[in-house]
């Protein structure tokens, strides 16, 4: 963050400084210079002084009714002044003493003093304040020094100060890969020479939010030991049209003074938008930055070192320009971690906090697939929180599972008032899940159903947890997935001969799976391989849109339903054939509020019970 000071204060400070300055001139110099010394004597002091021939010469002021007079004896500045008396031999006196009639007093300021105080000092003043808020002004916007309007602000890094290295960043094998190699270059380009290899120019680190991109160049500029530019995209977006452009231009020529070294632009979508002329006029300030960009990466010559490193989680929006070879003509994907990845991230996080022995990293890598490293950074946080607030030395296996639970469905709501009866409906919705889960081949095992409230507003879940990593899915998983999110509808259904608003996040998820499933897996009859709707942005919203016919579109959501409604038939089929279980599961889910996976299979398989319910 910028250091920018409560801009009033000092502004205040020098308006008070100027004030002051005019009224000490007032008071004592501007009287000085115009009444030199001025002494008050009595009429009979000048009668004896002029008697005594100590008078060189005598000015009457008849507006001031008083007589001015200089003594022979004492230098000019000296004046003394006396009141007039009605005195009419003072002519005949003044003769006789033989003094000389003129001006004495200054009564008006020298020309010198008036050209002072009514020109110069007013502007130098003015001049003094206008220099100080500019320098102000200046630093306000970015700059350094007054007059540096558009210099770049890029902070300059050294090996030792981003702290981080490759050992940082668990996972993410490949793209320390491909950076390893240009850390090598800037090392050794003799190697690279030798054979006429040229290195990229630019590499775009490309990944969903909190992969580790900004992380991954901190640990290049570690483990590369040169100067290290790094820079926002959005730093670049001025208030002013031209501005930006100065600030690349800037930019670039300190890192040429500075060759080898490793620029990074971070979150480059800012500036690298695709132009184009929707809209009015487009955006001057952004599209003229980004020529800027596009020259200086033409200008440099690659060979001497200059490495541009630059981040986005947006790369379909960035201009065609900036992805061509020659400029970031290598893209480093830096995708959601792996189990594995998952697992060295959960390790890297933990090594920071003090942990009890052999905690499981593996049982959690795996309960938390799709999680980006920034999350999992944040469950080791939460799981280190939470220890502190049990008042516990050390972070445990408990502390872990738990975290990963606050960060997938919030806190748990220890005090929230949940009547009996609908307790017991979300308890027979979870245990819907969980049955419809375990009875069909082709989907996870149930690690863990609770009903304890979470702060995300879900009132229970069943958390399942899959063996290993699976990269394929097939129809049959995603079937039976579909069936068991309408596992949970259809217990209130077969119980309680209800629904229930609880099940609006299920349907939300069947729906857009069986959409998923038809439109872009080409999983149906149907429509066989036709890719119905597009991804609109990879990484951030997930957003699709259509892309066929309307009258298709109309037939996709036919068979959406169809799929749904077969999987809820298959949901209802599962539970009627196990009353009995899904009775005695749900009764203990009830009792215990929390149970793991093994308690679930062990009274599912438990032989049926005698007929004790009630
Ligand atoms: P982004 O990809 O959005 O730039 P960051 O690099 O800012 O993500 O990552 C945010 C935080 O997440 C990092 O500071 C780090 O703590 C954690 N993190 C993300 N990926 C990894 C990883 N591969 N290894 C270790 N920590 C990671
Ligand atoms: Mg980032
Ligand atoms: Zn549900």
């Amino acid at each position: 963050m910028k250091d920018v000071k409560n801009p009033r204060k000092p502004l205040i400070y020098y308006y008070l400084i100027a004030m002051l300055v005019i009224m000490v001139f007032n008071a004592m110099i501007y009287p000085m210079l115009i009444n030199r010394n001025v002494e008050n004597v009595e009429y009979s002091t000048f009668l004896t002084m002029l008697a005594d021939g100590r008078i060189k010469a005598v000015e009457v002021q008849d507006q001031e009714n008083s007589i001015a007079f200089l003594p022979s004896d004492e230098e000019d500045k000296h004046v003394y002044t006396t009141v007039m008396m009605d005195d009419p031999q003072l002519t005949s006196r003044l003769e006789k003493a033989g003094v000389s009639f003129g001006r004495v007093a200054p009564r008006e300021p020298s020309f010198l003093s008036q050209l002072l105080t009514t020109w110069i000092l007013p502007i130098v003043i003015f001049v003094v304040i206008g220099q100080l808020l500019g320098r102000m002004l200046a630093k306000r916007m970015g700059g350094g020094n007054a007059m540096s309007f558009g210099k770049s602000n890029a902070k300059v890094y050294v090996a030792a100060q981003t702290g981080k290295s490759f050992a940082d960043v668990a996972g993410q094998d490949e793209a320390k890969e491909a950076l390893t190699e240009i850390v090598d270059f800037l090392h050794n380009p003799e190697k690279y020479a030798q054979i006429g290899a040229r290195l990229p120019k630019g590499a775009l680190l490309v990944g969903p939010p909190g992969t580790g991109k900004t992380l991954l160049a901190q640990a290049v500029a570690g483990e590369a030991s040169v100067p290290f530019f790094s820079i926002s995209g959005s730093e670049f977006v001025e208030m002013f049209v031209g501005m930006g452009a100065a600030r690349v231009r800037d930019l670039f020529k300190q890192a040429a003074e500075k060759a080898p070294c490793i620029v990074f632009i971070d979150e480059i979508d800012a500036i690298g938008k695709k132009r184009d002329s929707a809209g009015l006029g487009g955006n001057d300030e952004r599209e003229q930055t980004l020529n800027q960009l596009l020259t200086e990466m033409d200008g440099f010559d690659g060979s001497r070192g200059v490495v541009i490193l630059a981040a986005t989680n947006r790369p379909e929006t960035l201009d065609k320009a900036l992805l061509r070879p020659g400029r970031f003509d290598r893209r480093i994907p830096v995708e959601l971690p792996d189990l594995a990845g998952r697992e060295a991230i959960l390790r890297v996080h933990l090594q920071k906090v003090r942990t009890e022995e052999n905690l499981d990293c593996n049982a959690v890598a795996r309960a938390t697939s799709g999680a980006s490293g920034a999350e999992l950074a944040n469950m080791v946080n939460e799981a280190a929180l939470r220890a502190v607030r049990t008042g516990r030395q050390a972070v445990s296996q408990q502390d872990l599972e738990e975290a990963v639970e606050t960060v997938i469905a919030g806190y748990q709501r220890k005090g929230a008032v949940i009547s009996r009866r609908e307790k017991e409906i979300v308890a027979y919705h979870e245990i819907g899940h969980a049955l419809v889960a375990a009875k069909q081949s082709g989907s996870d095992p149930v690690h863990k159903i609770t009903i304890v409230p979470r702060t995300s507003g879900a009132l229970g879940y069943t958390m399942q947890v899959s063996e290993g990593e699976n990269v394929l899915m097939s129809r049959e998983e995603i079937l039976a997935k579909i069936a068991t999110l309408t596992g949970g509808r259809a217990a209130e259904e077969t119980i309680f001969g209800t629904m229930t608003s609880g099940a609006s996040n299920d349907i939300e998820q069947a729906t857009k799976l069986a959409r998923t499933m038809i439109t872009r897996l080409g999983m149906t009859e149907e429509f066989d391989m036709v890719a119905l709707e597009t991804e609109n942005s990879g990484y951030l919203s997930g957003d699709t849109s259509l892309i066929c016919s309307a009258e298709t579109g109309a037939k996709v959501d036919e068979a959406v339903f169809r799929v749904i409604r077969e999987a809820h038939r298959k949901a209802l089929g599962i539970l009627r054939e196990n009353t009995g279980k899904l009775h005695e599961l749900a009764a203990y889910l009830l009792e215990k509020e929390t149970i793991t996976g093994e308690e679930f299979m062990e009274i599912l398989n438990r032989p049926a019970p005698d007929k004790t319910e009630g």
